[in-house]
């Protein structure tokens, strides 16, 4: 086994990865960012444009997990301004992420990527469950982990699970992918001096 082909390609890897910055990288991908020029839902060409530039990573020897946001779907706090109960559009909110990140995983296994679908809420028969250790090990066996539903909890974004799970699975980094250019004091969309 040491001489085989096999050996020296796990070798050379192995040597790549070492000299890399991040060897792990959490990627919080937010929902809108995936509507592309749609005003609302899934854009298929947004897509798979996503899973090219995250194959071209992966294929550095990466290991990635990603957070999807849910913001394209729904969000609990635009349901509970038309007056539907908050924890009520918090947890349908939650349930768009799964929707994304089954619209992720299918874009990346066509390109060939191997994934899994991990969410903070048990939908068994299309995602498993959260389980950290489990995570880890995924990615350790090269495969892109997805993290659905947020952090189970109603009241919270999809950014703080990123920051949540990026912890938990000792990420080197956190990368956020959004439509949001910098750090502003109020909503720039409303606010001209923001
Ligand atoms: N959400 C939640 N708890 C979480 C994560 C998300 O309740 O831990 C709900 C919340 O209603 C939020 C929606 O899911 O508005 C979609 O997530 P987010 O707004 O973070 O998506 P993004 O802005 O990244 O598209």
């Amino acid at each position: 086994f040491y001489k085989t082909e096999e050996y020296l390609y796990i070798c050379r890897k192995k040597q790549h990865r070492a000299k890399m910055k991040y060897k792990r990288i959490l990627l919080k991908l937010s929902g809108e960012a995936l509507m592309g020029d749609r005003q609302y839902g899934i854009d298929p060409k947004r897509l798979a444009e996503y899973a090219e530039e995250i194959k071209q990573i992966h294929e550095l020897g990466v290991e990635i997990a990603i957070v999807i946001g849910g913001g394209n779907i729904f969000r609990g706090v635009a349901g509970a301004s038309n007056g539907m109960d908050r924890v009520q559009g918090d947890y349908m909110g939650m349930l768009a992420t799964v929707i994304n990140g089954m619209a992720l995983q299918g874009a990346l296994e066509e390109k060939g990527m191997l994934t899994r679908l991990q969410t903070a809420l048990k939908i068994e028969a299309i995602a498993e469950p959260y389980i950290k250790r489990r995570a880890v090990r995924h990615l350790e066996k090269n495969r892109i982990v997805i993290f659905g539903a947020g952090t189970g909890n109603p009241y919270f974004t999809t950014d703080t699970a990123a920051v949540l799970r990026g912890v938990e699975i000792d990420a080197d980094v956190i990368l956020k992918g959004t439509r949001v250019d910098g750090i502003y004091n109020k909503k720039k969309k409303k606010n001209k001096d923001a």
